[in-house]
């Protein structure tokens, strides 16, 4: 496979997800800071598909990060690279690390692995590889396949210098010779990682914290390689409202269904990028802005915990800015989803949309408020149907329905001017009548104002629906 060979300067950052199952908010934030440090830099973003653990990793996984990447936006200028593509390279590199002395064959069974990590327990040390192959001269047992371990230095120290946690200092003695082949002849992930990181020359790894233990070992093989080591930053967990990591658990979803549950890509970057980064008290980033601003210095240390309140604000905040016809054109597939067609007299959606945009926190629930603008209601809200749809209702739904078939031009001013006069005909002030044609009209009891619902609802569809629930207020006796 042919990986290509940047300046020795470029900055190239990477995204490396495994596809074990969708790509998850956690995920989105770390390809959204690659893609950022990239983009800011000038440099290369890489999509690197982890999928060396056949077991886990699925096609739809696949599918669904590669959908996700592109429904925000997120475009990768290399890849995606699949590691199962590269096995013989890995085999390759593990075979250099034996020729060179800094990798061995191991033949301890899982049974003996079991007794050295238990000797360790009762003893206090930690559970760890022993070394028993390491330097052994002995004949190794017929009929057991090793695996290939890494000679990880015994003294001195790895230094890192996080460039979002800052200094870490971790002594080889706390390492012990990690598999990185398996008897099956696979590469485990630290090898894998180390090989592609190199010959992939990533200069940036920005991944989550949760692989911060895994560095210095990474560091140590890429190190017995000869590679330029690049320069990590880890990002602090992603925290549910418990504190404990964010997960399934807590209701944490795919970003695809953020797509369909009505969020927009640019909301969703905008609330990732406030989840572990600053820029002063800023709330507000387009995706060019972040480009501008985004470096490490500013990322959090600690943990950050995921707000779908904040979400649901920021969503709603960018609803309410979108152009008309971007605002419409967003909402159009959720009309779809919901099985409604807008029809060549129907109200344009970018109108709908344009009344709706304050009310509404995702363009499903806009979809959902919309569809009274397409079709009349067939169910109507209860509680306001027992309390509307009465016999004593009948008259002031009957005054309107007259007076809004003599309108001329109708538009919601001449529409507000006969709601007006038919109020003040029949006394009682609007309250009531607004509650019942609302209900006629929508099947709810919210909406946006009366008159600009009706006239973008039309004339003939109208004075059906408020015919329609004289029938229901007579009937109701
Ligand atoms: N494949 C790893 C994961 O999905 C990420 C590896 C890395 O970024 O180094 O957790």
């Amino acid at each position: 496979m042919p990986v290509s060979t940047p300046d020795a300067m470029e900055v190239r950052t990477r995204f490396a997800p495994s596809p074990t199952g969708y790509l998850h908010v956690g995920g989105a934030r770390t390809a959204l800071f690659c893609y950022l440090y990239a983009r800011r830099h000038g440099g290369q973003f890489v999509l690197r598909v982890e999928d060396t653990d056949r077991e886990r990793s699925t096609d739809e996984s696949v599918r669904a990060i590669l959908d996700g990447m592109a429904w925000l936006g997120l475009e990768h200028d290399e890849g995606p690279y699949f590691q199962t593509e590269r096995l013989d390279r890995y085999r390759e590199i593990v075979q250099r690390l034996l020729d060179e002395g800094n990798a061995y064959r191991c033949w301890s069974t899982p049974t003996e692995l079991d007794a050295m990590r238990e000797r360790a327990r009762t003893e206090g040390r930690k559970p760890r590889y022993d070394g028993t192959w390491r330097d052994s001269e002995e004949t190794p047992p017929s009929g057991v396949d090793p695996v290939i371990r890494f000679r990880n230095p015994l003294e001195g120290s790895v230094v890192i210098d996080d460039a979002a946690k800052g200094r870490i200092v971790i002594d080889n003695a706390e390492l012990d010779d990690l598999v990185i082949q398996r008897a099956d002849g696979t590469p485990t992930y630290n090898l894998s990682v180390v090989v592609d990181d190199m010959d992939m020359a990533i200069t940036h790894v920005i991944r989550g914290d949760d692989h911060v233990n895994n560095t210095p070992r990474q560091i140590n093989i890429a190190e017995a390689l000869g590679a330029r080591r690049p320069v990590y930053a880890h990002l602090p967990m992603i925290l549910g409202e418990d504190g404990k990591r964010l997960s399934k658990r807590h209701g944490a979803v795919g970003v695809m269904q953020y797509a369909a549950d009505g969020y927009l890509p640019e909301a969703l970057l905008n609330y990732l990028v406030r989840l572990g980064w600053s820029h002063g008290d800023e709330e507000i980033f387009t995706l060019e802005r972040m480009i501008e601003l985004f470096d490490f210095d500013t990322i959090n240390t600690s943990g950050s915990v995921f707000d779908s309140k904040k979400l649901d604000w920021m969503n709603q905040r960018y609803l309410q800015r979108l152009p008309n016809t971007a605002l419409a054109a967003a909402l159009a597939p959720h009309l779809t989803t919901l099985g409604i067609d807008a029809g060549p007299d129907s109200p344009t959606l970018a109108a709908v949309a344009n009344l709706l945009r304050d009310r509404c926190v995702t363009l499903l629930e806009m979809a959902k408020s919309a569809e009274c603008f397409y079709r009349a209601p067939v169910t109507f809200d209860e509680k306001a149907a027992a309390k509307w749809f009465v016999p004593a209702t009948a008259d002031v739904l009957e005054k309107t329905v007259a007076r809004l078939a003599t309108i001329d031009d109708w538009n919601a001013a001449s529409v507000q001017g006969a709601l007006e006069e038919t109020v003040d005909a029949v006394g009682g002030g609007f309250s009531t009548l607004g509650p019942p044609l609302r209900l006629a009209i929508t099947g709810g009891a919210a909406s946006p104002a009366m008159n600009e619902v009706i006239a973008l609802v039309g004339r003939d569809s109208v004075l059906q629906r408020i015919s329609y629930a004289i029938g229901l207020c007579l009937d109701s006796d």
